[in-house]
C-alpha cells in the first residue's frame, strides 16, 4: 500500500539552534545563511519513501522564543513525531531540549516518536587525542547527549543543517518507527 501515510511532525527547541534550517535542508536540500527568525510557526510538507511505505510529513516548525511557548501545545497536541533540537556548541540549549522532551512526554500523544538532534556539528573542530572538548568549540559531548537520549527513549542524531550531515537520517529513522495503519 503506497498511498502516503500522513504524519504530523513538530520541531521544538531553543531559538536559533537551527530548527528552520534543518527543515529547509530536509525539504529543499539547501542552506540559507541569513534566514529570518520564525514567527509563531511555519508549515511545510515533505514525502519520505521507504521500502514498504511512503510517509508524507506535515511539518510544524515552531518559533522557539519563550514568548511563543504557550502556542506550542497547539502544534504538538496531535503530533505523531517530534524533533527536539539543540546546538552542540551551546550547553544551555540541551537543558531547554530536555524540558521540551519532558513536556512532550507528559502532554503529547503517548505514542509520539521523539528524536533528539544536536545541530551545528560543522562548527566543532576535530579533536586531537587527549584534548578536551572545550578546545573544539563543542559544549555538549556526544556521549552525554546519547546517554540522555537512551535513558529518555529518544532517537538520537548529530546534524549539520549547513553541510547536510545527518539530516536525512533524522526523518528516515522517524519514518521507520511510524506504525502502518
Ligand atoms: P531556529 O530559530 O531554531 O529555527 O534556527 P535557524 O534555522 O533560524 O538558525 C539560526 C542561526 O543558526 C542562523 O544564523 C543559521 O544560519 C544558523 N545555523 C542553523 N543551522 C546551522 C548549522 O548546522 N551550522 C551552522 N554553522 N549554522 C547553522
Ligand atoms: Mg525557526
Amino acid at each position: 500500500n503506497l498511498k502516503p501515510v500522513q504524519v504530523k511532525l513538530v520541531l521544538l527547541g531553543e531559538a536559533a539552534v537551527g530548527k528552520s534550517s534543518l527543515v529547509f535542508r530536509f525539504v529543499n536540500n539547501e542552506f540559507q545563511e541569513n534566514k529570518e527568525p520564525t514567527i509563531g510557526a511555519a508549515f511545510l510538507t515533505q514525502k519520505c519513501r521507504l521500502e514498504d511505505k511512503v510517509i508524507k510529513f506535515e511539518i510544524w516548525d515552531t518559533a522557539g522564543q519563550e514568548r511563543f511557548h504557550s502556542l506550542a501545545p497547539m502544534y504538538y497536541r496531535n503530533a505523531q513525531a517530534a524533533v527536539v533540537v539543540y546546538d552542540v556548541t551551546k550547553a544551555a540549549s540541551l537543558d531547554k531540549a530536555k524540558s521540551w522532551v519532558k513536556e512532550l512526554q507528559r502532554q503529547a500523544n503517548p505514542n509520539i516518536v521523539i528524536a533528539l538532534a544536536g545541530n551545528k556539528i560543522d562548527l566543532v573542530q576535530p579533536n586531537e587525542e587527549g584534548e578536551d572538548d572545550s578546545e573544539s568549540g563543542r559544549q555538549v559531548p556526544t556521549e552525554e547527549a546519547k546517554a540522555y537520549a537512551l535513558e529518555a527513549g529518544l532517537l538520537f542524531f548529530e546534524t549539520s543543517a549547513k553541510k547536510g550531515d545527518g539530516v536525512r537520517d533524522v526523518f528516515t529513522e522517524i519514518a521507520k518507527k511510524i506504525p502502518l495503519e
